[in-house]
């Protein structure tokens, strides 16, 4: 009796919410966001007050889930590699706080990964692979949205609650996530000539969860040899690294200067480690600044069917929801 009530009451509040959430939560929540960014502060020498801009990035699989299998390269260990690169990219930003999901082989459920989003706050959530491909010769990165979701065709009260909970946690946020892919899509495909990265909506078992914008983002071919080659050198300066640095902080309405990277205990002499660290304020002028970019204009729109390999990796079986 009482959980039927309970029921009611998140059916009501599922209609009531619903509506309006469409329309209004994702805009809304980042135009506040725009207007509290530090960059749009008023006063030059005023203290530091607006929150950062919190992403999350998750290293794909960990644990008994390697993921897909290059001839070197296993994707859970390229994974956790390239987040942490991509945090200590943005890191050089104060604007941005970086929240990695795992920071070692840990093994973790689609749920989990998008608890850490939810709980941190975070406005954009990135999942990050190594695709492999049936496909021989495939190669390139691509770029995952989630697909909009319809409830549950499960019967029974239990559904209907998860339902509530879970399933259209992305259904608000889908024009911001095609905003964020399409602005990646430009930036990966301005990196190597002929090589327009893919942009899939899809259902993806790791985005789902999360309650805030979101993008599975693979970053190359792990079984392509030539993918994989230059997946096992990738380093912090590394295009694509950059590229996705980039495309968040275009995202958060940030600038899209990235500082050079401050010296680590083990490159700095004892002389050196004295000098103050460069000016953040100082913009370098990325080659691949975008200021005027059309975003509206996309020439190309997302694929809706997935590819075979892509939609095996984005939701893997046995998982748990
Ligand atoms: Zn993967």
């Amino acid at each position: 009796m009482r959980r039927n009530i309970l029921i009611i009451m998140a059916a009501a509040l599922g209609l009531l919410v619903h509506p309006g959430g469409d329309a209004l939560a994702g805009p809304a929540r980042e135009n506040a966001r725009n207007q509290a960014s530090p960059t749009q502060a008023a006063k030059p020498g005023a203290p530091r007050e607006a929150a950062p801009f919190v992403v999350v990035i998750d290293p794909g699989h960990g644990g008994r889930d390697a993921g897909s299998r290059g001839a070197l390269l296993v994707e859970k260990d390229f994974a956790l590699r390239a987040a942490g690169m991509l945090a200590a990219l943005l890191a050089r930003r104060p604007e941005v706080k970086a929240i990695l999901t795992r920071e070692a082989d840990t093994e973790m459920t689609a749920v989990q990964r998008a608890s850490v989003a939810n709980y941190n706050a975070a406005a954009l959530f990135l999942t990050l692979h190594a695709d492999a491909s049936w496909r021989p010769g495939a190669r390139g990165p691509s770029i995952v949205v989630a697909a909009p979701r319809r409830p549950p065709r499960v019967a029974g009260e239990a559904a209907r609650a998860v339902a509530f909970r879970w399933q259209r946690s992305q259904n608000i946020h889908l024009a911001s996530n095609r905003r964020f892919a399409l602005n990646l899509q430009r930036r990966f495909a301005a990196i190597r000539a002929n090589e327009k990265p893919p942009v899939h909506i899809l259902a993806v078992r790791d985005l789902e969860g999360a309650r805030m914008p979101a993008a599975y983002v693979s970053l190359g071919v792990i079984s392509t040899p030539e993918d994989e080659a230059r997946l096992s050198e990738i380093a912090e300066e590394d295009p694509y690294l950059t590229a996705l640095a980039r495309a968040v902080l275009k995202f958060a309405g940030l600038t899209e200067d990235l500082p050079p990277k401050p010296p680590t205990p083990e490159e700095t002499t004892p002389p050196e480690s004295s000098q103050a660290p460069e000016s953040p304020g100082q913009p370098e002028s990325p080659a691949l600044s975008e200021s005027s970019e059309t975003e509206a204009a996309p020439s190309e729109s997302p694929r809706p069917e997935p590819d075979a390999s892509e939609a095996q990796d984005a939701a893997p079986p046995g998982e748990g929801r």
